[in-house]
């Protein structure tokens, strides 16, 4: 957006203009889409916090059921190992 002031582009987020010190008003925070309202609330964020949980558990339930009537320990060996790295990826990615 752009301060509505001196007409230079404005940092998004920020409260006021960097060139002129003029406050932002609440106008032009007021328009901002249903999107981006959608992005704040956190709500877009915790869609993305499941998909490792799908993709370990789904992937760790998918070795365990497929390796099951081999060997039922390697079976629970594999849903560990599934949920374990679920786990250190959220630690990687700094969820
Ligand atoms: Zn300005």
């Amino acid at each position: 957006m752009f301060c509505e002031n001196c007409g230079k582009e404005i940092t998004p987020g920020a409260k006021i203009c960097g060139y002129c010190g003029t406050p932002v008003t609440a106008y032009e925070q007021s328009i901002q889409t249903p999107v981006q309202l959608y992005k704040q609330s956190g709500s877009y964020n915790k869609l993305w916090w499941l998909l490792p949980i799908f993709v370990g558990v789904i992937g760790g339930l998918i070795a365990f059921f497929g390796v099951r009537k081999r060997s039922t320990k390697a079976a629970v060996i594999m849903l560990v190992v599934g949920i374990i790295s679920t786990i250190i990826g959220y630690f990687l990615f700094g969820i």
